[in-house]
């Protein structure tokens, strides 16, 4: 089949709640995807910030392929292999003490809300606890991830949402403040906002929401599922902050492709929230999940990406605002590690988008006027050089 008898056919029978690029992807390699016509395609997308090794890693592949031969699925009711290491090495990376495994960032989030209301409940029994979310946040489309997700065009066919959930503005301690009641049980936010347009906290911010939830018995959540897993040079990006939440939420580059999210609770919450019967999955911390968790956990240490997301940034900011310097079209760089934002103006993002994808460069937009980079973590110098290439052509 053509690519377009492909994208004719997905638009036949696939539910349309996407405007897809018009590129059929089949197979990658390194930081390339290639599509079905052969033509390359440089990876500053990673699948929304999914694809952290880059693609046909030996040893990641080799790994999926020996459980699969073992045992794909088994259910919560056992233990299985994968789960106890993945577990452990997800507790160990986080500084953090118990581990849920999910299916997706969304169902991470859920269980992040559910955790926090039920330890809210066991202090005084009350059904009315409030969460404090951020505008312009994005924690997913579930209904629960979706209600704390600060987008009023996200939310509204949706309603009635989850209640109790107010809304601040991200890095002003003050408007969060203004929204705490005596039944907030929780505030949420993003380290890095991703969706939003790329907006990294400030730490005076989260170290004061750390004050804040510590003096009122609130418990902080982050969700690190796109800023987490390395992409700003740490394990989670809280980790630079020298801050730690209560609860974290994870996904994205945790399965690097697999699906597989978690939230991760510290000793207090695990201690006085969820027991068995509160929640479940069938599928959650399934042991072809997990081994994707524990290679994942396994080549970033071999491959030492942590030291070497320290070590490109530099670089990538420093060609990021080379190209700011340059292009009119580019009136702000802004980001953390290898999950940058470039604010573009008098053009559109999807214009610019459009643009290197026909000159074989994957890049993606955030918020409305973001162009947003969130490569493999495994990319050197000369792709960064390639990329500024591209975005110089386009911009
Ligand atoms: C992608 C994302 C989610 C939702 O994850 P899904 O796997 O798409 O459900 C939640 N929070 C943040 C910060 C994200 O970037």
């Amino acid at each position: 089949m053509s690519m377009q008898e492909y994208m004719d056919k997905a638009e036949q029978y696939v539910l349309r709640t996407y405007n897809r690029f018009p590129v059929v992807l089949e197979r990658g390699e390194g930081v390339h995807l290639y599509d079905t016509d052969g033509k390359r395609y440089l990876d500053f997308a990673a699948g929304i910030a999914v694809f952290a090794l880059g693609y046909k890693n030996e040893a990641y592949n080799q790994a999926l392929k020996d459980q699969i031969d073992k045992v794909i699925h088994t259910s919560n009711l056992y233990y299985n292999v994968p789960m106890a290491r993945a577990a452990e090495k997800l507790a160990v990376a986080s500084g953090m003490d118990k581990v849920f495994f999910t299916n997706s960032g969304t169902e991470a989030v859920e269980g992040a809300i559910k955790a926090a209301r039920k330890y809210a409940w066991l202090k005084d029994g009350g059904t009315d606890h409030e969460i404090i979310a951020m505008k312009n946040s994005f924690h997913g489309r579930s209904l629960g991830a979706l209600s704390v997700t600060g987008n009023t065009h996200y939310q509204e066919p949706f309603k009635p949402l989850i209640g109790g959930i107010r809304f601040a503005d991200f890095n002003n301690l003050e408007s969060v403040k203004a929204q705490v009641t005596d039944k907030t049980c929780a505030v949420i936010l993003e380290t890095v906002q991703g969706e939003g347009g790329i907006y990294p906290a400030d730490p005076a911010f989260l170290q004061g929401l750390r004050e804040l939830c510590d003096e009122r018995d609130i418990l902080l959540i982050l969700d690190e599922i796109q800023c987490g897993m390395g992409r700003t040079g740490e394990w989670f990006a809280w980790q630079g902050y020298g801050v730690k939440p209560d609860v974290m939420t994870t996904a994205k580059a945790l399965g690097c492709g697999v699906p597989v999210g978690a939230f991760v609770l510290n000793e207090k919450t695990a201690k006085a929230s969820l027991v068995p019967g509160d929640h479940g999955t069938t599928y959650g911390g399934n042991p072809l999940a997990c081994a994707a968790v524990n290679a994942v956990f396994d080549q970033y240490e071999k491959l030492g990406v942590l030291e070497h997301v320290r070590k490109i940034t530099p670089y990538l900011e420093k060609r990021l605002d080379g190209l700011a310097e340059k292009s009119d079209y580019v009136a702000a760089r802004r980001g953390k590690g290898l999950m940058q934002g470039l604010v573009i103006r008098g053009k559109t993002v999807g214009q610019v988008v459009n643009e290197a994808l026909a000159e074989g460069l994957l890049v993606i937009s955030a918020g409305s006027d973001v162009l947003r980079l969130v490569p493999p973590l495994v990319i050197t110098e000369k792709d960064v050089d390639e990329m500024t290439e591209i975005l110089e052509k386009c911009l």
